[in-house]
């Protein structure tokens, strides 16, 4: 409805993993204003202080308007001046600079850092330039830094991608566990219904079991300090807890799940290669090759003190695990008795043992409590850890030991940190292992199925899995990976340990593509700059943490030459040939059956089968082809020019909707079912919970009362991606002979293991990193908000009293933060917003003033391959 000439639209907010609904008003072709949307089911017509803001980060004064490329003389020069160029010269540059490298190196060496901002119509076309045009799978989403280790979890306990349970578990349950998560500044709308739940339902309990005390902690009855990295032990102990005290629900547990354990030597996921900015990380790299066991190591995974324990290096890949008895799970749960977890993990040096056991001792209590309605939400603090695939694990292994998940008012909740990690990152397949729909690169019935939605030749893509996060940049910096696109993502910033990127961007060998709205800190490092629209200047749909997936119309048209990612790799596309890219191609380190070893084969030949010539640009083969629906698909141009106020179902096809009407068939049937676009943009309709099945919601997965793909017993945890595992016992296999997991879910043996680096004599602090409430990522759009940015301008480095006042530093002062990778400075604050424990320090990474990722490790999960943001050891100085 028109009120004062502004109309009003649905939309989605796009600064967190909350997904709330937002009612956006257009005047004159400009978005003016937006407020919560009273009637979205998520938040009720609640915002945050970001929400509310979300009409005027498209109108900041520096919008990028026109393409930049780096020239000397009138022609691109690495080491010239940004100068404007037309769409033309900058995409014909970019074509030339991606073919000579794909040339001379072949599909591993080109990559697209890509973003759970992503659009899914965006993300979609991303995974079909990448994988089937380009026949890499170097495409990665900055999803990888927040929650791969959540992916890799739900894949290795269910066989399937994503959260069974939904917010209105919230309202159900009677206590609520978060293990690092500082909901209250990460997932604001959704805390302020954690609050309400409190306020109004008496017996509602908020454990906060974190490694500082944080906003969270001023709602919560109890807050539980942790030492950086044990809270890995802290779960074994509520494991063995549950089991020692014959709180197992055994019926539940033998029809639904099945023991298990992998390879626990698994290492920290750094960098094999001898490439360092500062001598100092070679000591981190030993210990990194030779893990030595300390003495906690080695009690809690019944070995000797010092003993070297060989490392297994995973890879992102799922699998790799073998079956254990019920006994066995049980003695590998021995070592972590309350004394033992309470001496290793204790986090606060002014608490007494003596309290912090009894929190302990409570948290277990509280779990195992069969009249306790309870839900675990985690986010970074779990995810971004060196063992968050375990940590994952765990906390689906207490749920399931008590049988308190999937469940109304039950369930173990990870949530996602950006708005459309589930729709973008995760489903549509984006990371360098998927393609849609759950399927893994890996797998040859994957590659097939797609290959033939997509209508290309069978063994077009690249059976190889790509290229993850860290490794794309790790490759730049060892010359693997030279042509690197960036969309909507800032990953100069955003990367631990940027020192080596920056560096490598600027090597003569790498050219660098930045697609953004605003000329962010990795703009600085590019050699060309696209001016990217923004959310409501394109059509799109996001999925946010509870599989709910919402979309919105176009509504104002972008500033300038500003095009939208998808408008972007079409043109790109029309710039390259069958014959450039579906030749004979060379994938060092393929082994795979059917291939000659370091070679894909020729599909130029089956492509001419089809109807394609050499001379087929990408564009017609992966864009504007007939669908499946035989609707022809018009110039891109068309999605800048349609009305915002016209109404979806008066509107012709278009690209979003034919790229998601493609998308859908991969989910129909497979437990991920979608509905159509047009029920999306419906004004009426605030999105769905997938599988939609008869035009239904699926509010509870795997169970029989709400799933439709549950069809007997309950419950059926119904993963795709394991058949059968081998038997074995905790400590090495002795009998492989599979054991079939039909529909089970996998409870796990999982080890505590210390991290890679830890304070020590020259850097005596520890260093977390994360967000707070005013600012998005790396503040690329909320510092350009007025109001966000006067609301906090700046990140400063959050510390004890007395560790500052030991070095002389109070409120306010300007101090030096040095790690073995760089030195950065920040203002220190003693006493707002978060309380540090005595050891440890904090820095948000939102402001580009403080360069915070310059001092991170990037040492990663070596099995989800997320880099650990919350661990590094510095020293702290009067600058
Ligand atoms: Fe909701 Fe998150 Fe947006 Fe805040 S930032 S309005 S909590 S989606």
């Amino acid at each position: 409805a028109a009120e004062n000439g502004i109309v009003w639209t649905k939309g989605v907010c796009r600064f967190c993993g909350t997904g709330c609904g937002l009612s956006v008003g257009v005047k004159d072709g400009r978005v003016v204003a937006t407020k919560g949307d009273p009637d979205a089911p998520v938040n009720r017509g609640l915002n945050c202080i970001k929400g509310y803001f979300n009409a005027k980060i498209l109108y900041g004064k520096d919008r990028l308007t026109k393409p930049l490329l780096r020239k000397t003389n009138g022609k691109y020069d690495k080491n010239g001046k940004f100068e404007a160029v037309s769409w033309e010269e900058a995409l014909d540059v970019m074509a030339d600079k991606f073919l000579q490298t794909y040339k001379a190196k072949g599909p591993t060496a080109v990559a697209i850092l890509g973003s759970g901002q992503y659009t899914i119509p965006e993300a979609y076309a991303a995974s079909k330039l990448v994988k089937a045009g380009w026949r890499s799978n170097n495409l990665d989403p900055n999803a990888r830094l927040c929650m791969a280790s959540a992916v890799v979890g739900f894949y290795q306990v269910f066989g399937i991608d994503e959260p069974a349970n939904n917010y209105s578990d919230i309202e159900k349950c009677n206590t609520m566990v978060l293990w690092g998560n500082n909901m209250a500044e990460a997932h604001p709308v959704l805390w302020s219904r954690v609050a309400d739940r409190k306020l109004t339902h008496a017996a509602t309990k908020i454990i906060n079991v974190t490694t500082y005390k944080n906003m969270s902690s001023n709602l919560a009855d109890t807050t539980i300090i942790f030492k950086p990295n044990t809270d890995l032990a802290i779960l074994n102990y509520i494991l063995r807890e549950i089991v020692n005290r014959g709180a197992v629900e055994q019926d539940f547990v033998n029809k639904h799940c099945i023991f298990a354990t992998g390879n626990v030597d698994i290492g920290y996921g750094m960098r094999p290669t001898d490439k360092f900015a500062f001598p100092a990380e070679k000591d981190v790299q030993k210990k990194q090759n030779e893990i030595v066991l300390d003495k906690w190591e080695a009690i809690a995974q019944g070995r000797k003190e010092g003993q070297v324990v060989k490392q297994v290096q995973q890879g992102g890949k799922a699998g790799g695990h073998w079956s254990i008895t019920f006994e066995e799970f049980k003695k590998g749960l021995e070592p972590y008795t309350l004394d033992f977890v309470a001496e290793l993990s204790k986090g606060d040096p002014d608490e007494s043992m003596e309290d912090f056991k009894k929190k302990l001792v409570a948290l277990a209590d509280t779990y195992i409590d069969k009249a306790n309605d309870i839900l675990s939400f985690w986010c970074m603090g779990a995810n971004q850890h060196q063992r968050g695939v375990w940590v994952n694990e765990q906390i689906y292994a207490v749920h399931l030991l008590l049988a308190k998940h999937a469940r109304p008012g039950n369930g173990a909740f990870s949530l996602t940190g950006q708005p459309s990690a589930c729709g973008s990152a995760r489903e549509v397949g984006t990371f360098c292992h998927r393609l849609p729909s759950d399927l893994l690169v890996a797998a040859k019935p994957a590659r097939v199925k797609s290959e033939k939605i997509w209508g290309i030749p069978e063994k077009t893509i690249n059976p190889k899995v790509g290229r993850a996060f860290m490794e794309i940049l790790r490759g730049m910096e060892d010359d693997s990976v030279n042509f690197v696109w960036t969309q909507v993502v800032n990953p100069f910033q955003a990367a631990p340990n940027s020192n080596h990127w920056l560096k490598a961007a600027r090597h003569p060998n790498n050219f660098i593509v930045v697609a953004d709205a605003y000329p962010t800190y990795s703009c600085r490092y590019a050699d060309l700059i696209l001016p990217a629209a923004m959310i409501f200047e394109k059509w799109g749909l996001y999925g946010n943490a509870e599989r709910r997936t919402q979309g919105w119309q176009q509504m104002a048209t972008p500033p300038g030459e500003a095009r939208t990612d998808l408008w972007m790799m079409m043109e790109f596309a029309k710039r390259i040939k069958l014959k450039d890219v579906w030749g004979e191609q060379s994938v060092p380190g393929l082994k795979v059956e059917g291939y000659e070893d370091g070679k894909l084969p020729s599909v130029l030949d089956e492509a001419q089968k089809m109807g394609y010539t050499p001379e087929t640009t990408l564009y017609e083969v992966l864009y504007a082809r007939k669908s499946n629906t035989n609707v022809a698909w018009p110039d891109p141009a068309f999605v800048c020019k349609i009305n915002s106020t016209a109404a979806p179902s008066k509107l012709n096809w278009f690209p979003e909707k034919a790229l998601f009407s493609e998308y859908r068939q991969f989910t129909l049937g497979d437990g991920h079912d979608l509905a159509d676009f047009d029920t999306y943009l419906n004004s009426k309709t605030r999105g769905l919970m997938w599988p939609v099945v008869n035009g239904k919601e699926t509010p509870y997965r795997f169970n029989q009362d709400f799933d439709p793909y549950v069809k007997e017993g309950g419950y059926a945890f119904y993963g795709k991606l394991f058949k059968a595992i081998p038997t074995g016992n905790l400590w090495g296999i002795t009998d492989p002979k599979p054991v079939p997991l039909p529909n089970k879910a996998k409870i796990f043996y999982r080890p505590y293991a210390a991290p890679v680096e830890q304070p020590d004599a020259n850097y005596d602090l520890w260093l977390c990193t994360g967000r707070i409430l005013e600012h998005w990522h790396t503040g690329s759009m909320t510092m350009r908000v007025p109001e966000l940015y006067r609301a906090q301008p700046n990140a400063f480095v959050y510390m004890n009293p007395d560790d500052a006042a030991k070095r002389g530093l109070k409120n306010g002062d300007v101090a030096t933060v040095e790690s073995r990778r760089g030195k950065i400075n920040a203002i220190v604050q003693t006493n707002q917003r978060n309380f540090m424990p005595k050891g440890s320090s904090w820095l948000a990474f939102f402001d580009e003033k403080v360069q915070t990722n310059q001092v991170v490790i990037d040492a990663t999960d070596p099995i989800s391959e997320e880099p650990d943001f919350k661990k590094s050891a510095v020293k702290i100085y009067k600058a």
